[in-house]
């Protein structure tokens, strides 16, 4: 009896099972996701790339022109590197949903604007390109 109790109750609430890719879950609170740098901010310490754990962070440069490729298939979502950071230039954003065919698509780089040193004073200092798909 107990058992038909219950298959009459299931069958008159909503289900609690999402019909993903179509319906979404809200993230919850805490919830570390694709890592993103503010180039305004970075000095270019190198401090995130040497205490990223799985390698998931390529430098190349130092000091303001530095620029960075991030292969998001080899981030493990730790947060480290926003730990590290010494100026708040990398938050964990919310966004979860990377999965990807092709590595090249888990790559994203941030770029410097290409200035010449004569022009260098007129312009921004930063911005950042994105490539992320
Ligand atoms: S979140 Fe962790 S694994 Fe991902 S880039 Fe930052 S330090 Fe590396
Ligand atoms: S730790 Fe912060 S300031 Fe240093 S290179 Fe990384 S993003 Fe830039």
């Amino acid at each position: 009896m107990a058992m038909e109790v219950e298959l009459l109750k299931s069958m008159t609430k909503k289900p609690i099972t999402l019909r993903y890719p179509f319906e979404k879950a809200k993230p919850v609170e805490g919830l570390r996701g694709r890592p993103i740098w503010d180039m305004e901010k970075c000095i270019g310490c190198g401090l995130c790339q040497r205490d990223c754990p799985t390698k998931a962070i390529e430098m190349m440069g130092r000091g303001r022109q530095a620029e960075f490729r991030i292969y998001y298939d080899r981030c493990a979502f730790c947060a480290q590197c926003v730990e590290s950071c010494p100026v708040g230039a990398i938050t964990m954003t919310k966004e979860y949903e990377l999965a990807a065919f092709e590595h090249e698509q888990m790559r994203q780089e941030y770029r410097r604007p290409r200035t010449s040193p004569s022009k260098r004073s007129e312009s921004k200092p930063e911005s950042q390109t994105s490539t992320f798909a």
